[in-house]
């Protein structure tokens, strides 16, 4: 107990955290108890007298500043798919474990074949997966194996069963067969011993499947990041709802909601709150009683009825991201007691791209995985644009035939064109004119999860 109050009151480097150094050796039960030291209150801060901040500083700033807040529970390997795995894993065993063969057919010693044709005599039994060969095969003898039987004593090459004739008590053959073929061999995927899985990584159905072949059963992974979200605006009334004049449905919510799901978070659904400052001081209130990460849509510039940014401001702890990107109006980023709010654009166009692009990875850094890059790769436009130096990009994009389509307008309020999209086209920082056939960058939407 006191080595673990120690290490809380430490200034551990936040790497050890984020690798999980340490705690190899940890009982699981005091690991499963810990949390990590909470963000420092400057995390958000900008440098002052800088204008619009380059998407990449700002990212860079995120990167550098965000570390786990969650702690670390152990879970079997069938509950942990989509969870970050809290340490490096090595395996408990080889893969395969022993030599075995990776077909049907016959096993031999190479060395003791003659030249030419060959025909052997069968030895007595067989060797099938999960049954062994009991004893060794002598030389210039054969023995009948199935796929993923143990290579028996004595056996280095498999011959195809489909390769042979076979006869009364002998196999015949042609000559050729190279030594060790149709054999794995141990070790030869992975090695005992070998990290098979490094901290921080987002487990697929795949690396079940890898830790599962090398014993490993007991996975230790970060408890779920809990995200709330909350839309703000007088305007807004729930699906469902009667609608009057200047009313519109709250589009955000389900679809941040959506988000939240996708990248394996909790969500935490506080609803919507009027343009009233004392409602959404006491939203943000409850919120940080059960979130570690709150969204908010809407109200996140500096307009009269802009309560995020304001309360933010007043509680001292915010800044105003003027990030250099369209679409996105400022975000505000700040700390409600200690619990980081993303202020973001009210339009559901904004509010999308802003949440892919820094909310994303800033909470996957909060969750123990790693800063990840979205994937995107070079496709010919088949479309025109002149853009104007200053800012970067992001246009609702899809992949036909080939080529990167945009949607047919930049609206920011154009949700359909959301819905049309399966990525986006990023656009560099600077001027560009974009012909039809110029490489222009695309980002699948999958590649934000
Ligand atoms: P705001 O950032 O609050 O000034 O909102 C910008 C625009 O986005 C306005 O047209 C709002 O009506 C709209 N908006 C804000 N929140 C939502 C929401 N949850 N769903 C749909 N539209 C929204
Ligand atoms: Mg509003």
């Amino acid at each position: 107990m006191d080595d673990m109050r120690a290490m809380l009151e430490s200034d551990a480097p936040e790497e050890g955290w984020i690798m999980g150094q340490g705690f190899e050796d940890m009982p699981k039960q005091a690991a499963e108890g810990l949390r990590p030291p909470p963000l420092r209150d400057d995390c958000f801060a900008l440098p002052a007298g800088v204008d619009w901040t380059p998407v990449d500083e700002a990212l860079e700033m995120l990167r550098a500043r965000l570390h786990p807040v969650v702690g670390q529970e152990v879970l079997p390997i069938a509950a942990s798919l989509g969870r970050v795995l809290s340490n490096d894993l090595k395996a408990l065993r080889a893969n395969p474990p022993e030599a075995n063969t990776a077909v049907d057919g016959y096993g031999f010693a190479h060395a003791a074949l003659g030249e030419g044709d060959q025909v052997m005599p069968l030895a007595e039994g067989r060797s099938a997966a999960g049954a062994p060969f009991d004893g060794a095969v002598p030389p210039g003898h054969a023995v009948r194996v199935l796929t993923g039987a143990a290579l028996p004593g004595g056996v280095d090459t498999v011959i195809l069963q489909e390769d042979v004739t076979l006869g009364d008590g002998a196999i015949a053959f042609r000559a050729g067969i190279k030594p060790g073929a149709n054999t794995r061999k141990a070790g030869e995927d992975v090695e005992a011993g070998e990290v098979i899985l490094e901290a921080g990584r987002v487990l697929t159905p795949a690396d079940l499947a890898l830790c599962a072949a090398v014993g490993v059963h007991e996975m230790p992974v970060y408890k779920r990041l809990k995200v709330a979200v909350i839309s703000t605006g007088d305007e807004l009334r729930d699906p469902g709802q009667a609608v009057e004049n200047g009313q519109i449905f709250d589009a955000n919510r389900p679809m941040l909601g959506g988000l939240i799901q996708r990248f394996g978070h909790d969500l935490i659904d506080m609803g919507r709150v009027p343009d009233d400052r004392a409602a959404l001081q006491r939203t943000l209130d409850q919120a940080i009683e059960k979130a570690d990460v709150i969204l908010t849509s809407g109200g996140a510039s500096a307009g009269d009825e802009d309560h995020v940014s304001a309360l933010l401001n007043e509680a001292g702890a915010m800044a105003e991201w003027r990030i250099a990107v369209k679409p996105g109006r400022p975000l505000a980023l700040g700390l409600w007691q200690g619990v980081p709010v993303f202020g973001l654009p009210g339009n559901p166009v904004a509010a999308m791209v802003c949440t892919l692009v820094f909310a994303r990875p800033a909470m996957r850094l909060m969750a123990g995985g790693k800063w990840q890059e979205p994937q995107g790769f070079s496709l010919p436009a088949a479309f025109e644009k002149k853009k104007k130096p200053g800012r970067r990009e992001y246009l609702r994009a899809r992949v036909r035939d080939g080529q990167a389509e945009v949607f047919k307008s930049e609206g920011s309020g154009r949700i359909s064109g959301l819905s049309w999209a399966e990525g986006l086209v990023e656009l560099p920082d600077g001027a560009a004119h974009i012909t039809p056939g110029t490489p222009v960058r695309y980002i699948p939407f999958s590649s934000f999860e």
